[in-house]
């Protein structure tokens, strides 16, 4: 069987990685939009302590969280180390000890049902600063130790590099899809045609403009997000936790030194990639709230991408209505570094007519369509 996936982000890319190391022959198609989430995105692996109530977005939170050893360790076959994942723990810190009480239930609760959260404990106000020097003097935390950091533009070169190595053909440029009768056959990129069985779209926030030549509205809005990197010099970082913060903010730090703060959440802007003062002024006021020793970082740069979310803020994935030949999943929203991988994994079975182990009428693709 022969695949087009449309879209390299975390989704695509870990779709086309998943078919292509199935047998299946399979073109992964991208224009490089500068606005890409995955490539801004630099996150937290750590769903176990959300207050978010929905049962269906935490199946596939849990779930993606969970398979990311498979996951590192099959890129890792295929030869990929560099994939920007590290289980290096997360604190979640607090001035309030009831406040932290609570979250500690909460993640023993989880842990019933999710092991690979780890270790949890509590730490106090001095332990939180020998893990993580630049905090402030006063919070307490909660220690996760099965948390994990990951850098979207890192894992997804890692996907994309190990699907080629699997056989996957890398397509650069604008696709546009070819159709007839109600049957998508294939697409059009930069004037040359690919024909395939099943075309998988997953264009995150552009997706509409992708689908609306089929008389499809597909609503997916794009919510930006700024993010900073900072540089601070002879520190070894690498082993530094997730800082999560009581603010929806949070600190991590990569492997050269870098710390990595934000981010903003906004809505309406389009796609507009301007840095902003008020973005800006957002991300370094709630950091240095929480680490003031950071004053003193150079700032490296500003990344900024557009998360893609669908009308229910929980991602969809299956057949598009009314058509054959063609499957979408969209929607990963804020949490899309987490779920990216497992649910690639999940639309690659579907494409292979497998069975998948996710239940698909809680992501029905009819909720983002008009
Ligand atoms: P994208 O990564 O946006 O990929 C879509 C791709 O489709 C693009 O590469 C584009 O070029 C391509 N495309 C579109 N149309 C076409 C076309 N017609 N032809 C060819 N190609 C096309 N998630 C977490 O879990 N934890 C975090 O801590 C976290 N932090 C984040 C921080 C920031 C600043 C941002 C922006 C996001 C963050 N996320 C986080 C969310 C996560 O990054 C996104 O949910 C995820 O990357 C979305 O992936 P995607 O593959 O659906 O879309």
């Amino acid at each position: 069987q022969t695949f087009i996936v449309i879209g390299a982000g975390i989704l695509g890319a870990s779709t086309a990685f998943h078919l292509a190391k199935s047998g299946a022959k399979v073109y992964l198609i991208d224009r490089n939009e500068p606005g890409q989430a995955t490539d801004a995105a630099a996150g937290i692996i750590c769903p176990w302590l959300t207050q978010r109530r929905n049962k269906a977005w935490y199946k596939l939170a849990k779930e993606g969280a969970k398979y990311y050893s498979t996951l590192i360790r099959l890129l890792e076959e295929d030869g990929e180390t560099n994939t920007g994942y590290k289980k290096v723990g997360a604190i979640s810190i607090h001035t309030d000890e009831m406040k932290l009480d609570k979250m500690e239930e909460r993640a023993y609760k989880r842990k019933e049902d999710a092991p690979e959260i780890g270790e949890i404990s509590r730490l106090s106000a001095s332990s939180v600063k020998e893990l993580f020097p630049p905090s402030a003097d006063h919070f307490s935390a909660v220690h996760i130790s099965g948390a994990a950091r990951v850098n979207g533009r890192a894992l997804r070169q890692s996907l994309v590099k190990a699907a080629q190595k699997n056989g996957a053909v890398i397509i650069q440029g604008n696709a546009e899809l070819l159709f007839h009768d109600g049957k998508v056959q294939g697409a059009k990129v930069e004037g040359e045609t690919y024909l395939a069985d099943q075309i998988i779209v997953t264009a995150g926030a552009w997706a509409n403009e992708l689908l609306q030549p089929l008389g499809v509205n597909f609503l997916v809005s794009s919510q930006r997000g700024q993010i900073v990197h900072l540089r601070l010099t002879n520190t070894d970082t690498s082993n530094w936790p997730v800082i999560m913060p009581p603010n929806n903010q949070y600190i991590l730090a990569l492997e050269d030194g870098r710390i990595v703060i934000g981010t903003t959440h906004e809505d309406d802007k389009g796609f507009n990639r301007i840095v902003t003062a008020g973005g800006l002024h957002e991300i370094f006021d709630k950091a240095l709230s929480i680490a003031p020793d950071l004053y003193d970082c150079e700032v490296v740069e500003t990344r900024v991408g557009f998360r893609p979310f669908t009308p229910g803020f929980l991602p969809v994935i299956g057949p598009l209505p009314g058509f054959e030949g063609i499957l979408v999943a969209n929607g990963l929203g804020a949490s899309g570094l987490t779920i990216g991988p497992y649910l690639g994994l999940e639309l690659a079975k579907l494409a292979l007519g497998k069975s998948v182990d996710i239940d698909l009428s809680l992501y029905d693709v009819d909720g983002a369509i008009e």
